[in-house]
């Protein structure tokens, strides 16, 4: 299906006045989305948390401190990559997504994506790769490997929170964010120079 592009306020607009699902009802603010509008790399979560909700703004509590040292190791800034999740609102106590909710809150991040208009999309957990790549296959399956998405070449990792609990995933991530910087300069660098010339 074609996505129409439009600027990403009006899709922010969109998103703060959304009543399509029950998680309205709970939420302190609608955590849209957060970093370089223009941004090669676009990083995808489950849902916000208590913190998240809170600020409204995405990956600001403990697993976002990890997120900063996983950036650091691809060589990246949050001011560089774009930060969403797959729902807006935060489920109560943290629970999964519902699959209702995906889908009520799916248009809001593939009008994201058409608007940012990445070249690599890094999937963090289940709920993200699995909404990306339309694919029922879990993480621990397809982390650390390359995929692509139409046009975007997508790199599913291990959600930061899974290490917070699990401190053998830490390594891991650290490894696959190494690999994400790679591939996006690998994959974005040729592109500037395209552009350049
Ligand atoms: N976990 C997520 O998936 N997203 C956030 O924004 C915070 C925690």
């Amino acid at each position: 299906m074609k996505v129409e592009k439009r600027p990403l306020e009006d899709i922010r607009a969109e998103a703060m006045a959304c009543t399509r699902c029950q998680l309205c009802d709970g939420r302190t603010n609608v955590v849209f989305g957060a970093g370089n509008e223009h941004a090669r790399v676009l990083i995808v979560g489950e849902a916000p948390g208590r913190n998240e909700d809170l600020q409204g703004m995405p990956f600001v509590g403990a697993a976002g401190k990890f997120l900063d040292e996983l950036l650091a190791a691809a060589g990246l800034t949050r001011d560089e990559v774009y930060i969403a999740n797959v729902l807006k609102c935060r489920p109560p106590s943290n629970r999964n997504p519902k699959p209702e909710e995906i889908e009520a809150c799916a248009p809001f991040l593939r009008e994201q994506t058409q608007s940012i208009d990445p070249v690599v999309i890094v999937t963090m957990g289940n709920f993200a790769t699995q909404f990306i790549l339309r694919t029922q296959v879990g993480i621990t399956k397809l982390r650390g490997t390359t995929q692509r998405a139409g046009r975007f070449t997508v790199l599913p990792v291990y959600h930061p929170a899974a290490a917070i609990y699990d401190r053998s995933k830490r390594d891991v991530l650290l490894s696959d964010f190494e690999k994400v910087g790679a591939i996006a300069r690998a994959t974005i660098q040729p592109k500037q120079e395209e552009g350049q010339r």
